[in-house]
This record gives structure tokens, C-alpha cells and sequence, in this order.
């Protein structure tokens, strides 16, 4: 049986600072991300169990369970390669171009992504995504980690905008930090998830007009 596992870290702890503290990284990858590491496997063993002893009874706290957990995983995971040691910079390539073409340019995207996160109500997180009907881009508000989307957006850039990703160095002023988070995103693996996802072809027929 296949388990979800921690991904390592491709950096040190320390390697976003002063931007985002090594104390931070080390407590929200190590505690927070594999607790939802665990508990993802944890739903999937009691949904075993309850087929193996035909007990089905318990079947949507699981899911409920597995939903949450699954989603903290991938979110997570995603989030430790969004970003890099002196990262920040802006995109370039086909990844500026499709920002350019879906936001109106760099800055118009930043500030919706800075403010899609920084009116979360509650524990969430800003989400570029792609969406492949319309093969455009969007900015997704997601609530906890899977509630509030879209239901064909693939992630390729998340911001955490849950306190435990902070608090210990930011305290109130989280605006602060969705700022400094710029300066560490590393454009180049969000351009390859977009390249990649771009290849999908997972449009469905005529679900969006020609463009204009
Ligand atoms: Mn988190």
C-alpha cells in the first residue's frame, strides 16, 4: 500500500531568512505538515478497516478527515518548492506571459494574490491556479486547506495564511509577511508546474467560448 511521506526539504531551515524564520520552517514542516501527513494515512487506514468489516457507518468524518488532511499535504508540499533562498525577482517566459494576459501585468497579479490572502477569514491560503477549460489562470481563496475552490484549479503557487505560518516572527502583522514572501518565491518551479499542467489537455469540449 502506497503512504504519503514528509517530503524533505531541498534547503535549510534557516535559508529564507530574514524573510520567513528558521524557527517557523522548522516547526511547520516537521509538526504541522506531518500531522496532516499522519492523519491523511490515518483516514485512509480507517477507511480499510470499515470495507474490511463492511462498516461503512463512519464513512464522511473520513472523508471529512481525508479531504483536510490530504489537501494540507499537497498544499504544503507545493508551498516548500514555491519557494528558494534569494528567491523573489519576477517571472519570465510563458509564465509572465500568462500572468500578463490574465491579471493585466506582475503588479495588477501581486496585489491580488497579497489581498486574496489577507482577507482570509480564518485559517486558509491564496492560490494561483490553473484552470484548464479555459486554459487561463486564476487566483483561488481556499479555506482551511480544501474548502472554497474551484473545482478544476490545479495549484501552482500557494501563500499559507494560517497563523502557524507567522506568527512567531510577524505576531498581527500578517500583511507584513504576505509582503516578504516575495522575496523567496522561486518563479522558476512555478513556471515548469505550468508548463507541465499546459500539457494536460484537460479541457472538456465546449465548456468556454472562443476567444474574444
Ligand atoms: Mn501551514
Amino acid at each position: 500500500m502506497v503512504k504519503y511521506i514528509l517530503p524533505d526539504l531541498s534547503y535549510d531551515y534557516g535559508a529564507l531568512e530574514p524573510h520567513i524564520s528558521g524557527r517557523i520552517m522548522e516547526l511547520h514542516h516537521d509538526k504541522h505538515h506531518k500531522t496532516y501527513v499522519d492523519n491523511a494515512n490515518k483516514a485512509l487506514e480507517q477507511m480499510d478497516e470499515g470495507r474490511a468489516k463492511k462498516d461503512l457507518s463512519k464513512i464522511a468524518a473520513q472523508e471529512k478527515a481525508l479531504a483536510f488532511n490530504l489537501s494540507g499535504h499537497v498544499l504544503h508540499s507545493l508551498f516548500w518548492r514555491n519557494l528558494k533562498k534569494d528567491g523573489g525577482g519576477k517571472p519570465m517566459g510563458a509564465l509572465a506571459q500568462a500572468i500578463d494576459r490574465d491579471f493585466g501585468n506582475f503588479e495588477q497579479f501581486k496585489a491580488q494574490m497579497k489581498e486574496t490572502a489577507a482577507t482570509i477569514m480564518g485559517s486558509g491560503w491564496a492560490a494561483l491556479v490553473y484552470e484548464p477549460m479555459a486554459k487561463r489562470l486564476l487566483t483561488t481563496q481556499i479555506y482551511d486547506h480544501q474548502s472554497n475552490l474551484n473545482q478544476a484549479g490545479i495549484p501552482l503557487l500557494v501563500i499559507d495564511a494560517w497563523e502557524h505560518a507567522y506568527y512567531l516572527q510577524y505576531e498581527n502583522r500578517k500583511t507584513d509577511f504576505f509582503e516578504a514572501i516575495w522575496n523567496v518565491f522561486d518563479y522558476e518551479d512555478v513556471a515548469k508546474r505550468l508548463e507541465t499542467v499546459s500539457r494536460m489537455n484537460i479541457d472538456i469540449p465546449g465548456t468556454v467560448s472562443k476567444a474574444a
